[in-house]
C-alpha cells in the first residue's frame, strides 16, 4: 500500500486540478492520497468525488500556516470537520492576510523595477487561496525570472527584498483548533530551511505535553538523511508519527513528485486510530 500524505492542488498553489490530482495519483500507483492545500478545504469535494470515481482513497487534509517566535510553520490538519466553525473563521482569517498582503509585495516589487498589475497575480490564482508562488508565476509570465525558484530566491523567500509578512495564529494554537474540530496535528516539514532553529526538540517535546501534538513529518523531500535520522530519534522518543510525503505541487516544484516519499502503512494505521479518538473525545 503506498501513501502520500501532503499534496497540493490549484485552489492553493498547486498547478493540478483536484480531479487531475487524484487521476495522477492513481496512475502514480498511490493507493492513499491526503489532499493539503493551503489554509482552505476548497479542493475537497471535487477530489472526494474523483476519488471515489477512480478507487483511491483520499485523506481531507489541510495545511494551516502558522508561527512560532515569529517564524513560519506549516500545520498538517488530517480528517478535520470541514463546517467546524472556529476552524472555518480561523482559515478564513489567514487568507484575509494572504490577500492582504498581495498590494504590499506588488509594490516592492515595482520599487524593484519589476512592476505587475494586480491582475496578473490574480490571474495566477485558480482557487481559493493566494500565495507567493503565484506572484512567482506573474514573474515568470514576464520574463523577470526563469521560474518559481528563482523568484523565491532572489526576491519573495522570507526577508527578501519584496517580502512582506501576514497574519497566522501560533502553532500551539492551531493545534488546539485542529483538535477542537475533531482533527489530527502533524507538522509539516518541521526541519525544512531554518526550521531546525525554531523548532528544537525542546519545543516539539512541549507541543506534545500540552497541546497533544500527534506527528512530525519526518520524511519529506526538504529533508536530508542525517535530518530524517534526527527528526526519527525524535518522533521515537516523543511518541510522535513519523510520516513521509512528496508535498506534490504539480509543475510548482520539480523535486516533489507525488508518492516521492510515503508514510508506512502502520503509521497511517496508528493515524486513522487518532482520528476516531479525537472524533469521540
Ligand atoms: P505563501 O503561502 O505565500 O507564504 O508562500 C509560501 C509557499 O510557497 C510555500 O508553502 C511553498 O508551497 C511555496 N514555496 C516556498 N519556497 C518555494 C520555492 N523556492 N519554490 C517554489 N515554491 C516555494
Ligand atoms: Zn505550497
Ligand atoms: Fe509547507
Ligand atoms: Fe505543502
Amino acid at each position: 500500500m503506498r501513501i502520500d500524505l501532503h499534496t497540493h492542488s490549484c485552489v492553493s498553489d498547486g498547478t493540478d486540478t483536484p480531479s487531475e490530482l487524484v487521476a495522477k495519483a492513481v496512475a502514480a500507483g498511490l493507493d492513499v492520497v491526503a489532499l493539503t492545500d493551503h489554509d482552505t478545504f476548497a479542493g475537497l469535494p471535487e477530489a472526494q468525488q474523483a476519488a471515489a470515481d477512480q478507487g483511491l482513497v483520499l485523506v481531507p487534509g489541510v495545511e494551516l500556516s502558522t508561527r512560532i517566535g515569529g517564524r513560519s510553520v506549516h500545520l498538517l490538519g488530517y480528517c478535520c470537520r470541514t463546517d467546524d466553525v472556529r476552524l472555518g473563521s480561523e482559515l478564513e482569517r489567514i487568507r484575509r492576510g494572504r490577500d492582504e498582503r498581495i498590494p504590499g509585495m506588488i509594490a516592492r516589487l515595482a520599487e524593484l523595477g519589476l512592476p505587475l498589475s494586480d491582475e496578473e497575480v490574480s490571474l495566477q490564482a485558480h482557487g481559493a487561496s493566494i500565495g507567493r508562488p503565484h506572484i512567482a508565476d506573474a514573474m515568470v509570465q514576464r520574463g523577470y525570472v526563469a521560474n518559481r525558484d528563482e523568484a523565491f530566491t532572489r526576491y519573495l523567500a522570507d526577508g527578501g527584498p519584496a517580502f512582506v509578512d501576514r497574519y497566522a495564529p501560533e502553532v500551539a494554537d492551531a493545534i488546539d483548533v485542529v483538535h477542537r474540530a475533531g482533527g489530527v496535528a502533524v507538522i509539516a516539514h518541521p526541519w525544512s530551511r531554518d526550521g531546525r532553529n525554531n523548532l528544537t526538540e525542546e519545543t516539539m517535546s512541549a507541543l506534545v505535553a500540552s497541546h497533544g501534538l500527534e506527528g512530525i513529518e519526518v520524511d519529506h523531500p526538504d529533508h536530508d538523511a542525517a535530518t530524517r535520522a534526527e527528526l526519527r530519534r525524535i518522533a521515537t522518543r516523543l511518541g510522535l508519527l513519523a510520516t513521509g510525503s512528496s508535498d506534490y505541487h504539480g509543475t510548482g516544484k520539480t523535486r516533489n513528485p507525488l508518492g516521492v516519499e510515503t508514510t508506512a502503512p502502520a503509521v497511517f494505521a496508528l493515524l486513522q486510530h487518532a482520528v476516531v479518538q479525537r472524533r469521540a473525545s
